[in-house]
């Protein structure tokens, strides 16, 4: 799905083979897509839980950029103790993906893509903004709620009600009020440096239509 998630990318699959016909192993950075294959929607993540209880939902990326013979190791940036147990819990000892759950985890590949995420992945590459405007948090807050289920759909009932609020409340809390996607005047200058081609001010504008639209049908 590399084109699909941004035309920019080049086919992994593809680099990876040119590297082996050269006899040259393969160093993995951003196994995790710079924390994106670890924060998947609820119905992935029951997916891969029902497959694997006992094993971390980023534990599936990291078994996938290992099973690959001719990579020679895989760099992940950790923050917490709790991520360097987790990685150590995966490589030591490995196990490679069998067949079928590489088929398992092509398809859970082709589900994510129905969900309408946005690709962000809080590089921060676009920030700082002239405006102030917090680019990646209201992207990752966005992302989030897409994730949990709380981007509400119709006008009414109890279901509504509960993620309105959850995705209203929650953009406040990650998002001081003079950081909002309201506050973004389009003048594209962050733009350019997104290398996720991500069109930020179209993006910005239609969370901040949807926000209004939550506001509104109070
Ligand atoms: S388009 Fe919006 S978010 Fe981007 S730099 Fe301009 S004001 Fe900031
Ligand atoms: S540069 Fe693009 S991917 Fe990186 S934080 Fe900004 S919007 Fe997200």
């Amino acid at each position: 799905h590399a084109k699909e998630i941004n035309p920019r990318n080049t086919n992994a699959e593809y680099l990876y083979n040119e590297l082996a016909k050269r006899n040259i192993p393969a160093v993995i950075m951003e196994p995790l897509l710079g924390g994106r294959l670890s924060n998947l929607h609820d119905h992935v993540v029951a997916r891969l839980k029902q497959a694997e209880p006992d094993r971390s939902v980023a534990s599936w990326a990291f078994r996938y950029a290992g099973t690959h013979p001719d990579v020679l190791t895989v760099l992940s940036g950790m923050t917490y103790m709790e991520h360097l147990e987790d990685n150590l819990r995966t490589y030591a000892p490995f196990k490679p993906l069998t067949n079928e759950e590489m088929d398992f985890l092509y398809t859970t590949a082709d589900l994510m893509m129905q969900y309408p995420t946005i690709p962000c992945n809080d590089c921060k590459y676009c920030m700082p903004c002239p405006y102030g405007i917090d680019i990646p948090s209201i992207l990752l807050h966005y992302n989030k709620c897409v994730n949990e289920g709380n981007i509400p759909e119709g006008h009414d009932g109890e279901e509504y009600r509960k993620a309105r609020r959850a995705f209203l409340v929650g953009y406040d809390r990650s998002v001081p009020r003079l950081r909002q996607a309201s506050h973004c005047i389009g003048c594209n200058q962050c733009g350019p440096h997104c290398p996720q081609s991500i069109d930020i001010p179209s993006e910005l504008h239609r969370i901040d239509a949807f926000v209004e639209n939550l506001k509104q049908n109070a």
